[in-house]
């Protein structure tokens, strides 16, 4: 797997879109720092995405919270909870994926 960070200005991405909102672990609801990574190949398949999960918790320490696809690659955005760091994130309205 070939990944690599990417400054997050140069995305045509609405961040607010896709933030993680709630904490699971300390309940933590404010503002959560995404980070914007490029990974090649494509994440298409439920096992792909597995594999990308597993190597980023153990690599960067993030959760994956969205990958989006863009030609050749996709685009993943990870966040981790900034006051605990825990990786148990969602949507508090939902709390769920
Ligand atoms: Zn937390």
């Amino acid at each position: 797997m070939n990944v690599q960070e990417i400054d997050p200005d140069t995305l045509q991405v609405n961040q607010g879109n896709i933030t993680p909102s709630y904490c699971f672990e300390c309940e933590f609801d404010g503002y959560f720092p995404l980070n914007f990574f490029k990974v090649k190949p494509n994440i298409e398949t439920e096992t792909q995405m597995k594999e990308a999960s597993i190597y980023f918790e153990a690599h960067f320490g993030f959760q994956i919270y969205r990958s989006l696809c863009s030609g050749d690659n996709s685009i993943v955005a990870a966040s981790k909870c900034p006051k605990c760091g825990s990786r148990d994130l969602g949507m508090k309205s939902t709390k769920s994926w």
